[in-house]
């Protein structure tokens, strides 16, 4: 029978009820849960040679010991080696800790040096006090940090993968070869054993920079598999759900060049030809699975208007998904324009919609509604559609699949199931979306409207403030108007409007002449509606705001953006902010305002957004700089949360991905199984994949 979790050293019950919460079920997960770092304790490092943001070992005498009140007690330690002298810091401390540490104490320690008040300082570093001639050795081979929760301790870890690798090291356990071995032959890759155990267990000769930069043949191994599994399981997922009927939406109504006749532009080439594509499979017995991807400004909206009156003129109904209220709203309001000539009227829906109202709404999309608009909501329980026949996601990347899945379902019945049209701004490196749309047919519009002028982007120093006013008293006095974002990172909804409202006084105030209006997320969505309407109109000349603007939002008229503390803010979200503006055929500009001193990454950030407009230029510089989950959003689901792999580096190991999820696909399905298992796990279940 083979090695079970709890035949090892050390896990009783409670102890498995712990691993299970984090996946590890078996002893073969064990060997799965893989170091997430790993720290270099080979190395003593003199104290005077220290730099602030590395991690290092440190050995010295304590000069000075005190406990220290401040606003609670504090211990304070002082060590020198004769080269320097660096302050350990302790904010829980025991009284026996306080006795280990007096003068002439020698310690040896390990923690992440910073800048502190009064020089250099660890706070909370590993230490421990050394017998003088009794000195234990320096570790021979790098440390590794495990991923853990509450009462998983790194000692935990390593008893438990010690064991772990001791049965497959004696064959009491065998991995399963998941990758063809042509692959792993082509590639000169290390066996799934020999990889695993590396990976663990570095030995004291291993490549350290390598292996620190996640760069060694034994990563490329178990990042080539776990790249694979996400793969073969977002195919599979997109498979299953295409091999199930949709309702053939195959006939063009008069609505349809109604439409396009009243709009006041012509589509350009690219939508025209997008528009061909959707069509094309909307009129297919299956359902389309098609993602549509273009910058900021390129027109996706009116696509989804064509999509859904293809829908309607067959009889059946579409609902639109927004992930924010504002973006929903705007949605609500141009599609209620847009279509009233039709005399159709989009049924509204968000988490604010209650009682009454929430009921007509309900009974409207069970009794046949053919437009339903809205957040969140409209995936949720109690929301019955009569006849769904297309779903249409908006700015994907900030929902999770199983949201978009959930929106499906409300409109299957057996075997059947909507078409699904699904938007993206965010522009997505071509590595990245092989890994998260997996299996979707890709759309790009790729051309945006004639007519538009690429937006001046500067960056200007806080201290020149009163400057950049003069400038919006300037474009508002021509009649343009003009966004001012106010950004705060990590703070709630109420400090963030608090800020906003704050500053929109201050420039009420000091620009006398113009409408300012006010809009952030704590306000009701009726007072959003009405602040938004009024910009729209023209009524307000200078909207403060809150990144609620960020996605979507188009008042072509607006021309000028300031972006407070935009070093604060990721490439991505400047982009999409930026995107606010350049709309119409005004020349554009943005003002990227920040405060002085810039960082590097910061400085970095700044430099490409004045230098491109370009969305999939800032996107790959995005995820150079940051890597995949901040480029998908904040939001995202655990979908792309890798163990080993990283989009940015392992990018030149994708391109062999796609044929060989297709063979395992077509030809070994107990093998996708094991492979999702192994690396996706329960993340997958959610769609029963
Ligand atoms: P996004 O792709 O960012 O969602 P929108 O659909 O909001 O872009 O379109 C941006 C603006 O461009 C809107 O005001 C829209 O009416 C306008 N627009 C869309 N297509 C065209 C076109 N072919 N010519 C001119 N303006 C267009
Ligand atoms: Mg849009």
């Amino acid at each position: 029978m083979a090695l079970q979790l709890a035949d090892l050293n050390g896990v009783g019950p409670r102890m498995q009820e712990k691993l299970a919460h984090l996946g590890v079920g078996a002893v073969e997960d064990l060997l799965f849960h893989l170091p997430l770092r790993y720290e270099d304790r080979t190395r003593m490092h003199a104290i005077g040679s220290l730099r602030p943001g590395t991690r290092v070992l440190i050995e010295g005498e304590v000069q000075h010991s005190a406990v220290v009140r401040a606003r609670r007690a504090m211990l304070v330690v002082v060590l020198s080696d004769g080269t320097g002298r660096i302050t350990l810091r302790f904010f829980h401390f025991r009284a026996h800790q306080k006795n280990q540490m007096t003068r002439g104490a020698r310690l040896r320690c390990f923690g992440e040096v910073r800048a502190g008040y009064q020089g250099l300082e660890i706070i909370h570093p590993h230490y421990s006090r050394l017998t003088p001639g009794r000195e234990p050795p320096v570790a021979d081979r790098l440390t590794p940090i495990y991923p853990s929760a509450e009462g998983l301790g790194q000692n935990t870890w390593l008893r438990l993968t010690d064991q772990a690798l001791k049965a497959l090291a004696q064959g009491k356990l065998e991995l399963e070869e998941l990758l063809p071995e042509a692959m792993t032959r082509n590639m000169k890759l290390p066996s799934l054993a020999d990889a695993i155990t590396y990976i663990h267990r570095p030995p004291p000769d291993a490549d350290i920079n390598a292996l620190i930069e996640r760069d060694h043949p034994a990563q490329h191994r178990l990042a080539m598999e776990e790249l694979l599994a996400h793969n073969v399981s977002m195919q599979r997922l997109h498979r299953r759900q295409r091999a199930r009927n949709a309702p053939t939406l195959d006939a063009a109504s008069p609505e349809e060049s109604r439409f396009l006749q009243n709009l006041p532009f012509q589509l350009t080439g690219a939508q025209q030809r997008v528009r061909d594509e959707i069509f094309s499979d909307l009129s297919q017995p299956h359902p389309m699975l098609r993602l549509v991807h273009g910058d900021v400004g390129s027109g996706k909206t009116v696509i989804a208007a064509l999509a859904a009156l293809r829908a309607i003129g067959n009889g059946h109904q579409c609902a639109i998904m927004a992930p924010t209220e504002i973006l929903a709203e705007q949605h609500f309001r141009v599609f209620g324009e847009w279509l009233k000539p039709l005399d159709v009227s989009p049924v509204w829906l968000s988490s604010k919609v209650k009682g009454k109202k929430r009921q007509e709404a309900l009974a409207a999309l069970a009794g046949g509604a053919p437009v339903a608009i809205g957040t969140h909501a409209l995936m949720q329980e109690g929301v019955d559609f009569a006849a769904l026949g297309l779903v249409i996601v908006d700015e994907q990347h900030r929902f999770g699949v199983h949201q978009r899945m959930a929106l499906v379902e409300k409109g299957s019945a057996g075997q059947t199931c909507p078409h699904q049209l699904i938007m993206t701004a965010t522009p997505i490196p071509r590595t990245l979306a092989m890994t998260a749309y997996a299996g979707l047919e890709v759309s790009v519009i790729d051309e945006l409207p004639a007519g538009r002028k690429p937006i001046t982007t500067v960056a200007v120093g806080n201290d020149r403030r009163a400057e950049v006013i003069t400038r919006v008293a300037a474009a508002c006095g021509e009649g343009r108007q003009a966004y001012w974002v106010c950004t705060l990172i990590e703070e709630s909804d109420a400090i963030q409007a608090q800020a906003a409202e704050a500053v929109a006084e201050e420039l009420g105030a000091r620009l006398a002449d113009l409408q300012v209006g006010l809009v952030h997320g704590r306000m009701k969505a009726a007072e959003k509606l009405a602040v938004m309407s009024r910009f729209e109109r023209g009524e307000i000349h200078l909207l403060v705001a809150t990144t609620v603007i960020e996605v979507g939002v188009d008042v072509p008229n607006a021309s000028l953006m300031i972006i407070e503390n935009a070093e604060r803010l990721g490439l991505a979200q400047l982009h999409q902010l930026r995107g606010r503006v350049g709309r119409g055929d005004l020349q554009s500009s943005c003002v990227l305002l920040y405060t002085p001193p810039l960082g590097d990454l910061a400085r970095q950030r700044l430099d490409i957004m004045r230098q491109t407009g370009d969305g999939f230029r800032i996107a790959e510089k995005d995820l150079e700089l940051r890597g995949p989950g901040e480029v998908l959003g904040t939001r995202q689901t655990g979908m792309l949360q890798f163990r080993v792999a990283d989009l940015a580096r392992d990018a030149h190991l994708l391109h062999r991905i796609p044929a060989v999820s297709e063979s395992l696909l077509n030809h070994h399905p107990e093998q996708v199984d094991l492979l999702i298992r192994r690396w996706v796990g329960d993340a997958a279940r959610f769609a029963g994949v």
